[in-house]
């Protein structure tokens, strides 16, 4: 399997505009958080519909069969207007004014996650909230949503994925386990405490690469996220990779590589375009 980082910035990304800190002057640029996971020829999985789906397909014109969605924050869901504008209104035709068809893709998710994107969150006159893009897309068949129960493993082409419930502030957050071939990825998103059904669950496991996000790096910030700090805690020197960095962290690549290392030793810390062969 081949993962790409499409993005390894914070909810705002980096640069933030108009900001003038460290960070945002380095030089370095971060888009929103996501990955594409190319887990066979006819299985690709992107992991969570960031708001730069559009630049981050245009970059790395990759394809997917399946979107694996976390948590209904704006950075992770905010790209399913972009694959209502793809795949639903900028649809092209042919000449004689003939849709082209895409194959149909999958939404990964909870039960919980599918109802709150599917019916509480936001309204609009004109149909363009996260439930109109949502439901457009399930309802125009251009994807299906496939319902997962935590910590059940789900046969899924030719791999194998369990979700995870996890606290992140006051909502839970969905990571997962996914296994091709004898290899194992834990991502565990944007997530502030590990639910004890997760540390059960996963510690029997021997993931070739665990990933998580620390926005502000080495400093947890309880209850909303996990820092480089608290990897000891967690894990036992499995590969972690660490990702979806704010400006806030007031670090550069360099620094988080140099401090993180001091504190886990086997950490990856994640940049835009990084690709890893699992
Ligand atoms: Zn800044
Ligand atoms: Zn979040
Ligand atoms: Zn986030």
């Amino acid at each position: 399997m081949k993962l790409t980082v499409l993005g390894s910035g914070g909810s705002e990304g980096i640069p933030v505009s108009y900001c003038k800190c460290k960070t945002c002057t380095s030089g370095e640029q971060r888009l929103r958080p996501s990955y594409h996971l190319d887990i066979s020829k006819n299985t690709k999985l992107l992991i969570e519909a960031g708001p730069d789906f559009r630049i981050q397909q245009l970059k790395y014109g990759f394809n997917f069969t399946h979107c694996f969605l976390s948590h209904p924050h704006y950075d992770h869901i905010g790209g399913l207007k972009e694959l209502r504008q793809t795949f639903i209104i900028g649809i092209p035709r042919n000449k004689k004014g003939k849709i082209k068809r895409f194959t149909k893709k999958f939404f990964i998710l909870s039960e919980k996650l599918h109802n709150n994107i599917s019916e509480t969150i936001g309204t609009s006159l004109f149909n363009e909230t996260y439930k109109a893009a949502y439901k457009d897309l399930l309802s125009k068949g251009v994807f299906k949503s496939m319902i997962l129960k935590p910590y059940q493993f789900k046969k899924i082409g030719d791999f194998e994925i369990a979700i995870l419930n996890n606290l992140h502030d006051s909502i839970i957050s969905n990571g997962f386990v996914l296994s091709h071939k004898k290899k194992i990825i834990i991502y565990l998103s944007d997530v502030g405490i590990l639910d004890e059904a997760t540390k059960n669950f996963i510690k029997k496991l021997k993931p070739n690469l665990v990933i998580v996000h620390t926005p502000f790096f080495l400093s947890p910030l309880i209850g909303g996220h996990i820092g480089v700090n608290n990897l000891n805690d967690i894990f036992q020197g499995e590969t972690v990779l660490v990702n979806h960095f704010s400006h806030k962290c007031n670090m550069t690549q360099k620094e988080m590589e140099d401090e993180g290392k001091k504190k886990y030793s086997n950490l990856i810390v994640a940049y835009d375009g990084l690709e890893i062969n699992i």
